[in-house]
């Protein structure tokens, strides 16, 4: 296994080793950390808390050719949008790669309108962090699967029904070249009462990883409140996701603003790690979210 490690970082507890296949973070002790040599950091590590996050999400762009109802981008909402340039993308992405981050996870928007998409991705690899997509797949046809093979993960979003004939295009062009692509699927009323037939879907589809995310309101979606699940249906979902992981074997992953639902049932883990994550968003400003602190706030953004 040893040999598959893609990348380490001490923490105050030991370390963590990075695999990319089969991907997987291993947080080990001191002990383990010593016998693997596994250089300590330049800086006194928090006593805590992880000393960097684990994963960035990181916006391309606000720009999106598609009007979804409850988008939470506000420059697309006004027309105004915004791409990274690729020198300030590259300067974001070193000051990453400095903190030791193992993935970065390009969005927008949508991130294959910005035309440095590819560089930026093999930019990231470079400096030995894991790049990842999450695209509605616009025009992914039009492009030479290869270009794809950067990204160690592409998800493609799932907004309603309606995105299922333009997935399935997408999914067997990129398979041309044997990647399989997972899926985001936003949990909302658009979604939550076809889960049978998005289970279909993925079925046929073969697909292996499904990502659910809960619907959120924020500041430039509050409109579209009614798409947004109660607690009750919220809470109905883990038999659901339980029963059809079993049935397709498939890898089900769930946003961590779902597991308060989740938690409420027997036989579900009551213990979950703590987890580190920034957004790095196109206004320039940055978020923090860990699971069981508060979300700490937004600041301005630091790395420019
Ligand atoms: S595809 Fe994504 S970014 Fe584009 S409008 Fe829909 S939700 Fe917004």
């Amino acid at each position: 296994m040893f040999e598959k490690i893609y990348k380490t970082r001490r923490e105050k507890f030991g370390a963590i080793i990075s695999l990319e296949h089969p991907e997987a973070l291993i947080y080990i002790n001191e002990k383990v950390a010593n016998m693997l040599k596994i250089p300590q950091p330049s800086f006194e590590l928090p006593p805590t808390f992880l000393s960097a996050p684990l994963d960035v999400h990181f916006s391309l762009t606000s720009n999106c050719k598609y009007k979804c109802e409850g988008c939470y981008q506000k420059n697309l909402i006004n027309n105004n949008n915004v791409d990274i340039q690729y020198q300030q993308a590259k300067t974001i992405i070193d000051n990453l790669s400095g903190m030791n981050v193992f993935t970065v996870a390009f969005g927008g928007g949508e991130p294959l309108l910005n035309n440095d998409l590819f560089q930026i991705a093999t930019y990231t690899r470079n400096k030995k962090i894991i790049p990842t997509l999450t695209t509605s797949g616009y025009e992914i046809t039009t492009l030479d699967p290869q270009k794809f093979r950067v990204f160690s993960n592409i998800h493609l979003s799932i907004h309603s029904l309606e995105d299922l004939d333009l997935l399935e295009k997408n999914i067997s062009h990129l398979r041309k070249t044997g990647i399989y692509p997972g899926l985001n699927i936003l949990l909302s009323r658009k979604t939550f009462p076809y889960l049978d037939d998005i289970f279909q879907f993925i079925k046929l589809n073969k697909i292996r990883k499904v990502l659910f995310l809960k619907f959120k309101i924020n500041d430039n979606n509050f409109q579209s409140s009614y798409l947004k699940l109660s607690i009750e249906d919220e809470q109905k979902l883990y038999p659901i996701l339980k029963k059809f992981s079993k049935k397709l074997q498939i890898k089900i992953i769930i946003d961590c603003s779902l597991f308060p639902a989740i938690a409420i049932h027997r036989g579900c883990p009551k213990r979950i790690v703590k987890y580190y994550r920034t957004s790095i968003m196109i206004d320039n400003l940055y978020s923090n979210y860990t699971i069981n602190k508060k979300r700490p706030g937004r600041g301005r953004f630091l790395f420019m």
